[in-house]
């Protein structure tokens, strides 16, 4: 090929590729169809108090999720565009002021009908081997892949009492995204240190009140370890906001930091 043609070539190329992209960007920015909008208002509690302008930047980060990220059926599971919506508009409120791309690198939503039964092996620190099967209504599996429960995906839909495994499983996802950092002391951000040492302060009042068989507003999984508590706090600071930002003012202070929101702040804060 003569060296005029193949420049003109590779100018051809990367305008299409451009004009591609610019597309792309578009249809993400499209504002939501009045159908989908419609089906999140009657079957997501939380979607009804996104404010408009938090609307739009979860409906970009869901777009982006929908379009990258694969769900599969499992267990004999039908998934419907409903079924799809509600996960990545969920899953959207987590990364839409942090990082609207922090799901690209996700694989796979493996959706069972229930429960599902996973064969686990434990190995303490003696060496000592511990295998069993565990029934669990979400597993993030590694940065790859998520499974979910849809009957817990629906109780998650059920009103705001913070409970929701789709929170709590894509909060596990943005831990894992950064190595554990968040929850394993290493260095997620400026104010590190500080994060740490709230997250670890009131794991451990967590702990303390479980161990009083005191109620308490982060659910008493939470006391698993730093990881489940990070996830279950996780739940509560967008379900049961207001009361979360009582109970808890400076743990709440830092999940707004890290969510860049604070769900306090939509209509009516929830209970
Ligand atoms: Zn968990």
């Amino acid at each position: 090929m003569m060296p005029w043609a193949l420049a003109l070539l590779i100018a051809v190329v990367a305008v299409a590729l451009v004009l591609r992209a610019r597309r792309r960007e578009r249809a993400l920015r499209a504002p939501f169809p009045p159908e989908w909008r419609a089906l999140l208002a009657a079957r997501v509690p939380l979607w009804r108090r996104l404010p408009t302008a938090e609307r739009e930047r979860v409906e970009y980060t869901a777009r982006r999720f929908l379009r990258r990220v694969a769900f599969v059926g499992c267990g004999g599971l039908e998934l419907t565009d409903e079924m799809r919506l509600i996960v990545a508009a969920q899953a959207a409120m987590l990364a839409a002021h942090r990082d609207p791309g922090a799901y690209d690198g996700l694989y796979a939503v493996l959706i069972y009908p229930d429960e599902f039964v996973v064969e686990e092996r434990d190995e303490d620190e003696y060496g000592l081997v511990t295998e069993g099967r565990r029934a669990l209504s979400g597993q993030t599996v590694d940065v790859a892949r998520i499974l979910l429960s849809w009957a817990d995906i629906e109780a998650g839909l059920a009103g705001d009492d913070g409970y929701n495994v789709v929170l709590h499983e894509f909060a596990h996802h943005l831990d894992h995204t950064l190595d554990g950092a968040l929850t394993d002391g290493g260095a997620v951000a400026p104010g590190a240190a500080r994060w740490h040492d709230v997250l670890q302060a009131e794991y451990d009042a967590l702990c303390d009140a479980v161990d009083r068989d005191e109620d308490t507003l982060i659910d008493p999984y939470g006391t698993e370890d730093l990881a489940e508590f990070f996830a279950t706090a996780t739940e509560v600071f967008f379900e049961r906001a207001t009361a979360f930002r009582a109970a808890h003012p400076r743990l709440h202070a830092e999940l707004c930091r890290f969510y860049g929101v604070d769900p306090a702040d939509w209509v009516d804060g929830g209970p």
